[in-house]
């Protein structure tokens, strides 16, 4: 664990992933420098951090996945690796002085707001106590990684491993490998783990959308031109404008529908020839509900003599591998889990208590929930980065965290402003929020399947309904008449 200076800070942030370097950042442009990162995990990179496990990669060209202020001249690929994205995190740490700032290795376990002083306690695992002015929570939305549902999971002595929780060092090389999840992760994993396993058995409960991942090289060309500060940004400001153009996709009845669909049926076709594989592969969900897959090595890995795609049903394990419904029994050395995560209980595992002691977990028990996914009544001085309903299906998810990170700061920035001890949002203005987007997410493309996006009871909690656009101007200002003050 690092050390951490001081017990009283202006802003505590939980999390040093994109969200937590960015509210860092920006922070200290607004000039408030008395902040901590708390962190749980060793290293800088949140998601990118957990996820190492062979053939990671951002599904978003790397251009849009850089932020707005720190343009990056070095991918080496449209389509960075997890490991370049580590190195740009770590790149704009270091440039901004935050490695002096985190305390790594620690987690937040409880955090609790004192009225009287107006400040948030927090209790570390480590047994010290923190408090803090302003606490935000940079865990996102994907942080709790999910273990199937499986009877006998732990009976099986071959070696197990999550996707998201990835050991360094694993190498599968000459092992029966199997892989349950074909989602967005397995996708990319499949391929990795084809290339060098004597046998590879894909366990796939719902065939998924795939597009071809059109992905080129950034040569030397590419990177001169990338450090010139006007051709980085019309770069960035491209491709973010034609991947919001993808929402158009979502809607019933558009051209933009009619040719991703057609586009995705095509690279079915083009890859896989063996009919009965190709009929077991195709969606039977309409295209968006889940998140839509992009890879051009997916379906080639799964054609491969050593690869089996496994339709049929799990019904346990034992100790040595997988049983299906058809009572087969797959004999594994290795099983990965990319079995995603669980985002209907975000901050599971660490106990939130806001005014008069109310308990995110109870003001959640029916999902979560915040206004434009940041604040939450009664809950003051607390702000979620990347928190519900703030995703979408189409396009890079820090066209929605730079506006969230605005606004917190404005917020902070009335409280400290005006000599006031701490600010919230009304429980109304939230409530009519939530029920606008619930509203248009109800008769959404996100409304006709199961997925991440959903809670059990069928509540839509991750996405925003329209384009990233739209969000980033409703926003990145704040409506003072939202925030009561105290
Ligand atoms: P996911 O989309 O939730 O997929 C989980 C997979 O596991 C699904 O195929 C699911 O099947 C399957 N599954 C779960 N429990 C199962 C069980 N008991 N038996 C059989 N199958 C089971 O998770 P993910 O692939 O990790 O992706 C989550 C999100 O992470 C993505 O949507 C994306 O936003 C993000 N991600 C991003 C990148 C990137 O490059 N930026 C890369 C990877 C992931 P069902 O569909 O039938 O439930």
């Amino acid at each position: 664990m690092s050390a951490i200076p001081n017990k009283e800070y202006e802003v505590i942030i939980l999390g040093a992933g994109m969200s937590g370097l960015c509210m860092a950042i920006q922070l200290q442009r607004a000039g408030i420098q008395d902040f901590l990162i708390v962190e749980k995990s060793s290293g800088i990179g949140g998601t990118w951090w957990d996820n190492r496990y062979p053939g990671a990669q951002v599904d978003v060209p790397a251009p849009a996945y850089s932020f707005s202020f720190a343009p990056n001249a070095d991918w080496t690929h449209r389509f960075a690796d997890a490991p370049e994205i580590q190195r740009y995190q770590q790149r704009l740490a270091e440039q901004h002085g935050l490695p002096a700032r985190m305390c790594l290795g620690t987690a937040i376990t409880e955090a609790r707001f004192d009225e009287g002083s107006g400040r948030w306690q927090l209790s570390l695992d480590s047994g010290e106590t923190l408090s803090a002015r302003f606490f935000v929570c940079s865990t996102g939305q994907l942080n709790i990684a999910r273990w199937p549902d499986i009877p006998g999971l732990a009976d099986f002595r071959g070696q197990l491993l999550h996707s998201a929780r990835w050991p360094q060092g694993v190498d599968l090389t000459g092992q029966r490998v199997g892989v349950i999840g074909t989602g967005s992760t397995g996708a990319q994993l499949v391929p990795a783990l084809a290339k060098t396993a004597i046998s590879l058995k894909v366990f796939q409960r719902t065939p998924n959308w795939v597009l071809p991942r059109v992905d080129r090289r950034y040569g030397r060309l590419d990177r001169l031109l990338m450090g010139l500060p006007g051709y980085g940004r019309l770069t960035y400001k491209a491709w973010c404008w034609a991947l919001d153009q993808g929402r158009n996709g979502f809607e019933e009845g558009t051209l933009a529908r009619r040719a991703v669909v057609g586009a995705a049926r095509w690279h079915l076709r083009r890859q896989v020839a063996d009919p009965a594989l190709r009929e077991a592969l195709a969606p039977r969900y309409p295209l968006g509900c889940k998140r839509i897959i992009y890879s051009s090595d997916y379906y080639p890995a799964l054609c491969r003599p050593t690869s089996e795609l496994v339709t049929t049903g799990i019904t346990q394990m034992t100790a040595s591998g997988v049983v299906t419904a058809d009572g087969r029994e797959h004999e594994l050395d290795t099983l990965v889990c990319a079995t995603g995560y669980d985002t209907t209980q975000p901050l599971k595992g660490l106990s939130v208590a806001g005014q008069g002691g109310r308990l995110l977990a109870d003001a959640w028990a029916a999902g979560p929930r915040a206004y434009l996914g940041i604040s939450v009544p009664e809950f003051p001085n607390f702000f979620l980065m990347l928190g519900p309903n703030t995703l979408t299906g189409h396009t890079s998810a820090l066209l929605s965290l730079e506006p969230q990170v605005a606004h917190a700061v404005a917020c902070m920035q009335r409280v400290r402003g005006e000599g006031r001890q701490w600010i919230t949002v009304k429980a109304a203005a939230a409530q009519a929020q939530d029920a606008a987007v619930q509203q248009r997410l109800a008769t959404s493309v996100w409304s006709h399947c199961n997925s991440w996006y959903r809670t059990e009871g069928g509540r839509i909690v991750a996405i925003w309904p329209g384009f990233a656009r739209d969000y980033e101007r409703a926003a990145r200002r704040v409506d003072d008449s939202a925030y009561e003050l105290g």
